[in-house]
Parts: C-alpha cells; structure tokens; sequence
C-alpha cells in the first residue's frame, strides 16, 4: 500500500517538496531557491533549467528526509506560480530563453496598444481577463519576436507551458506535455467557458496551436513520472495554479467559500461554482479547478500591498524589529487614534484599479504615536481585504458567510478579529497552513485515489482558531475615514 502523496510547490522565489501522508500531516519538506534575473527596469526572468534542477533536489532531499522511497508515493501534485512562461525545443528539451515571469512588465506597452485596438472585451469575454502584461499570452507573443524561433514554432519544434507543464514535461522524461484548466485560464489564450484553446485569441497574437499543452483536467490520471527520472513510475494526478490550489486546500469547494492570503500582498479568491460570473468591479474571473465534467469556477482580487506594510514599518519606520512585534504594538492603544494608513505604495488594484494612487498616513495629531501607526497598519490590510469581499458579494450576489485564511501576516490574532469586525463575518485559520502545497495534494490524492472523495478531505482538514465578529472594534469611524482617504489620495501621483 503506497502510503504517501508528494506536493511539489514550484513557488516564484524556491522550489519546494513536502511529503504528505494519509491524515493531511506534512511528515518532510526540502526546499531550495532559486537565481532571480532583472536584465531591465521592470524586467523579471528565471532560469528554467535551474527551476528544474532546484526541483529535482527538493524531492530528492523531501524523500530522503521522510525515508520514503519513490515508489511509496501514491501520486504527485504540483501546484506552481502561475503566468510565468518557458517555451522549449521539443527535441533537445532545452528552452529557447529564460522563462519571463509573471512579474514582468515588459509587454505593458503592447496591452496598451491592443486596448486601443480595441479587442479588451473579446478578451474578457473568453478568458475572464483584463488585457495585462501580467498573464502569459503577450510573453509567448514576445519571445516568437525573435524570426529564428518564430520559425521553429510555425514548424511545430517548439513547445510553451507554465511552469507545471515544464516540470511535468521533465518528470515524465519529454512525453507529456500538458497543464490544467486553471494554470490554462491565466494565458490569454484560453477559452474559459469552451475550455479550449481559442483560436481568435492565438491568431490575435500569433501565437501557432502546436506550441500548446493538451489541457487535461485538475485531478484524475493526468501524466506519468518516467522511471529513470524519478525512480518509479508514479502518476502525477494533480495540477493547479498556487491561488487555486489554496482555494482547494482550505477546502472552499462549495460556491460562496472564501480564501484569503496574508503574504506580501493579498490575494483573495472566491469559489463560484460552475458558473463564471463577469465582474463589474474589477475581479479577475477565472477557473479554479476541473474535476471530470465539473468545472468550479473563481473570482479573484489582488491586493498589490499587505504584509508589505508590516515590513515597510520594520525597515523604513523602524518602529517594530520584527514583523510579529506589530500586534503587541497595536495591543498597546484602544484604537487608531484618528489615523488612517492608505498603504497605496504601488498604486491600488482591485476594486479601484488607480495606479497612480500613492500612500498617505492621514488624521495625524500631536497624540499619535508608534502604537496607533501599527494599528492603522492593520487595519488598513483589513480594510483592503474589506473592499475586495464586498465586491465579491455583489458581483456575485453571494453573502460571504466565512473567511478561510492562510499566509505569513494570518499568524497576526489582532488583525484577523479586527477582520471580522469589519466584515462581521466569521474568520477561520486552519492549523495546517501550507494550504497551497496541501491543494495540490488534495487533489493529486483524490485523482489516485488515496482519498476516496471530498468527506473523507473534511476530515483531514482543520481549523485552529476561529474569530468571530465582537465589538472591540469601533468600525464605523475607521470605514468613514478610509473612504475619504481613498478618495484623498486617488490619482495622486498622475503625470
Ligand atoms: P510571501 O509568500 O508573499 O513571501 P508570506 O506568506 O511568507 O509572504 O508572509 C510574509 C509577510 O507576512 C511579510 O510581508 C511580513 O511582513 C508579514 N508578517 C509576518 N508575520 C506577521 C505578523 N505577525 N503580523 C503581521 N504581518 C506579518
């Protein structure tokens, strides 16, 4: 009896493994990080081959650490940064250039000009997607600038994937070259309601159809590791982008459950079932998960700033050494003292969408000191994480009943009750919090069959604490005053 699955967490900074038995319990990790390349202003790539190699070393010292041996493994799940784009030659299994990241800006200018061509709507029509230089489309579009390449692609020697498909393209030893309806719908190329590759879209952006993966389902046999690659043919039956493989991992399977990250920034995602609802406030919509014929869709909204605030106040303030000090801080007042923090260091994304916006500290008085600065601090991710709830509950027109939380600053209790004052809605951090790598492991689990459905999953998921709404917190002032700083701040730093 295979006794384990094994959840590859192919992250934007580190490769990571971990081993993950029958009740849910991580028993090893390993994890190593990887070159970060900036050869321009705005400008990010990674090395796909060393992505690869870093990988290969997290499982290997996963296993090695755990005892395991490959072929105790059940099935493999691999949840990945979405977006970032390899495109490699099919015969020598070599990439073409370096993978350009999802944090590259580089293809700005070109999503501008296809604004102005005026394709913006058939793009979100089909993929639930603002035209950005974000998602994958304009980077495939970018590296075939070059002719020599853009050749080889049009003779069908070249393949492109995220950087699932890139890994299991290696695991399997060059045989499948596939990826998932949620890492599929962060292209640009893929029709989220046909669940096919769209062929406008690829002739909007040259992109030629043999370049992509076959896009097989989230969980089920979906591709094989090769033998002398890893040690053991083993099923890889599980694959999701990292934010849907949180969503799943905190077990928001039911339409109307909600997930938010507390890392550097937020990110907030809603399971809508198997309808794709069009966000009028600036959501991105996208596919969460495909499980044989059931396709669970997802609204998703960005918070550019949160745990960056928290890191901004030890590094630039320097009124906290450590980012945990921040709660004794703010524990230290009653209230804000009148101080709002609009933390808009990057602009704002969803719902305002103002990339000018910059931040302020605003109701400063000769009272207000460290404490009532770290607690305006907390308040204001809350409130971030506020806005974006609130357009999830009307553009989907369905009441959030529970927050399930899970990420770096989630650690913080003062922020998650001042949370669910301000959503007045209950508030639950589960107790394992490596919710992106158990996602992936959900689902390669369910897709082998080593759990047998989602009530046995229940099971193995838990809350640790629960935070329910109270009065410690005297919202309405606070909601009052970031309305108006919002508004004070909006479009400050236009040109
Ligand atoms: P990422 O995956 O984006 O790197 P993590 O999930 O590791 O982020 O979370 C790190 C972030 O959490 C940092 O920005 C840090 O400032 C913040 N953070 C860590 N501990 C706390 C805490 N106790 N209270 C508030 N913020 C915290």
């Amino acid at each position: 009896m295979k006794k384990y699955i094994l959840s590859i967490d192919a992250g934007t900074t580190s490769s990571r493994a971990l081993v993950i038995d029958h009740q849910g319990v991580i028993v090893s990790k390993a994890q190593f990080e990887f070159t970060q390349f900036y050869p321009q202003p705005g400008w990010v790539e990674h090395d796909a081959i060393e992505i690869w190699e870093t990988q290969k070393k997290a499982i290997v010292q996963a296993l090695k650490e755990g005892g395991i041996s490959p072929g105790d493994i059940a099935g493999i799940g691999i949840t990945n940064q979405r977006e970032t784009t390899v495109v490699w030659n099919r015969t020598t299994g070599l990439p073409v250039a370096n993978a350009i990241v999802w944090q590259d800006r580089r293809t700005s200018e070109r999503c501008d000009k296809l604004k102005a061509d005026g394709v913006t709507d058939v793009f979100k029509k089909k993929t639930g997607l603002l035209l950005d230089a974000y998602f994958s489309g304009t980077k495939l579009e970018w590296i075939l600038n070059d002719q020599n390449l853009r050749q080889q692609a049009e003779n069908g020697e070249l393949a492109f994937g995220t950087i699932d498909t890139w890994l299991i393209w290696n695991l399997s030893g060059g045989k499948d070259h596939v990826t998932d309806p949620s890492n599929a719908s962060r292209t640009l190329l893929y029709n989220i309601h046909t669940l096919s590759w769209d062929a406008e879209l690829m002739s909007i952006l040259s992109i030629p159809k043999s370049l992509l993966p076959e896009v097989k389902d989230s969980s089920g046999n979906l591709a094989r590791t090769n033998l002398d690659v890893f040690g053991a043919e083993v099923s890889i039956s599980g694959i999701a982008g990292d934010q849907q493989a949180a969503l799943f991992g905190q077990l928001c399977v039911e339409p109307g459950m909600v997930k938010n990250t507390y890392g550097t920034g937020c990110f907030v995602v809603m399971n809508t079932g198997n309808v794709a609802i069009d966000s009028k406030n600036g959501l991105l919509t996208t596919i969460g998960w495909k499980i044989g014929k059931e396709v669970s869709y997802a609204l998703e909204g960005s918070i550019f700033v949160a745990g960056a605030l928290i890191q901004w106040l030890r590094d630039e303030l320097k009124i906290i050494d450590s980012a945990m000090e921040v709660e004794e801080l703010a524990s230290s007042v009653p209230d804000n003292g009148g101080v709002t923090i609009i933390p808009a260091f990057t602009g704002l994304g969803t719902p305002y969408w103002d990339q000018y916006a910059r931040g302020a500290i605003l109701g400063l008085t000769r009272g207000s000191g460290r404490g009532h600065i770290a607690r305006a601090a907390l308040e204001a991710i809350a409130l971030r994480t506020m806005d974006v709830v609130s357009v999830m509950n009307s553009d989907s027109g369905i009441p959030v009943k529970e927050l399930r939380v899970d990420g770096g600053a989630s650690k913080n209790n003062l922020l998650l009750q001042i949370q669910a004052n301000l959503l007045n809605t209950r508030i639950v951090r589960p107790k394992e919090v490596e919710t992106t790598a158990l996602g992936a492991a959900f689902l390669a689990g369910l897709g082998c069959g080593f759990w047998k459905n989602l009530d046995e999953l229940s099971s193995v998921w838990s809350a640790d604490k629960k935070f329910q709404p109270d009065n410690s917190t005297n919202i309405e002032p606070i909601k009052l005053n970031w309305t108006k700083g919002i508004k004070a701040t909006a479009g400050w730093a236009l040109p």
